[in-house]
């Protein structure tokens, strides 16, 4: 049998069944039944060897992170995961790596209840994409565009831990293993997107950077918003192998948090706070809401701050 075919049975025989998935892995495309009422919501990441990991990343790591990017743009739409389907391009049909792959894959998958449905297998320099199907409540997504003058800023978590993982790896001298989960484990915040759709008015996860990311929820809201840098949280890992002028960098402009930003009413505040004790995840105001149509990073003393570079793009440089 083809190397592909015995990979893709092997794929299958992993992947765990739900009662809407009427065509799994197996035909030429997968069925699935959409609830009466519900919008479906469709994300689709690629991470590609060198770009998005360190070369030397394992491959259960790989495989956890491939779906938790896309987990998290469905967080970020306050959509419940149902589905996925996994592009693989391996440089060699290597059975053991797709063994450890799937363990950190499908270790995710089992955790937030989403089936993987279908895929593609090919050879080719290594790269995983995936697409994560979730559902919503029609005209219920949380999107970027709803940004209103006079909202809380808020952010889920930490920012800056993968950051800084990525710049000890960067540097090759000590590194520290929780932040390095940080970078390669990273966990989609689906539980406080869920909660937070009935409350925000705006949302965007973290991934290209926080200043840079914010500027799509201005540009999408037709809004400015201003951050005010020392409320940002940081934790206790990042703030012990950092000094404050690099950390503040790393939270800024690093990137590959998968936080969620969000936008909220003054009078959401109390509502917020209870979100976060149920779901288990700090929640920060870190700014607000202005008329305008830039983010503006603002000392304590209400100085602004220009950072370096806003965050990661792509074909920059
Ligand atoms: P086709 O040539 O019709 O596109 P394939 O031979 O590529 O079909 O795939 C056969 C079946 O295996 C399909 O159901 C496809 O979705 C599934 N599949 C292929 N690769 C993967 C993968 N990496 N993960 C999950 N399912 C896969
Ligand atoms: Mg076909």
């Amino acid at each position: 049998m083809p190397a592909e075919f015995s990979l893709i049975d092997a794929i299958a025989r992993r992947a765990a069944a739900r009662d809407d998935v009427v065509l799994g892995i197996g035909d030429d495309a997968a069925i699935l039944a959409v609830p009466a009422g519900r919008q479906l919501v469709v994300a689709m990441d690629t991470l590609n060897a060198g770009v998005h990991f360190p070369e030397d990343t394992a491959a259960a790591d790989i495989g956890w992170k491939a779906l938790a990017v896309n987990l998290s743009d469905l967080a970020a739409m306050g959509a419940q995961p149902a589905w996925c389907t996994l592009s693989l391009s391996l440089p060699e049909p290597g059975a053991g790596w797709v063994d450890g792959f799937l363990d950190g894959f499908l270790t995710l998958a089992a955790l937030h209840g989403v089936a993987l449905v279908g895929g593609d297998t090919t050879r080719g320099p290594l790269s995983v994409c995936v697409t994560a199907h979730g559902l919503v409540e029609a005209g219920r997504a949380l999107r970027r565009d709803g940004a209103c003058v006079g909202d809380d800023l808020w952010v889920t978590g930490a920012p800056g831990d993968a950051a800084g993982a990525l710049a000890q790896w960067r540097a090759g001298g000590e590194r520290d293993a929780a932040l390095r989960a940080r970078l390669d484990r990273p966990t989609p915040r689906v539980e406080a997107g869920l909660a937070l759709a009935a409350v925000a008015h705006a949302a965007i996860d973290v991934s290209d950077g926080l200043l840079a990311d914010l500027g799509h929820v201005c540009a999408a809201s037709g809004m400015g918003m201003e951050v005010e840098l020392d409320a940002l949280p940081a934790s206790p890992m990042l703030a012990a192998a950092f000094d404050p002028g690099q950390r503040r960098v790393l939270q800024c402009t690093g990137g590959d948090d998968y936080e969620l930003c969000f936008t909220a009413a003054r009078e959401q505040r109390e509502g917020i706070a209870v979100i976060a004790e149920a779901v288990g995840v700090a929640m920060t105001r870190i700014g607000r809401v202005v008329p305008g149509d830039a983010v503006v990073a603002l000392e304590c003393d209400g100085r602004r701050w220009d950072p370096p570079r806003r965050g990661f793009e792509h074909f920059a440089d």
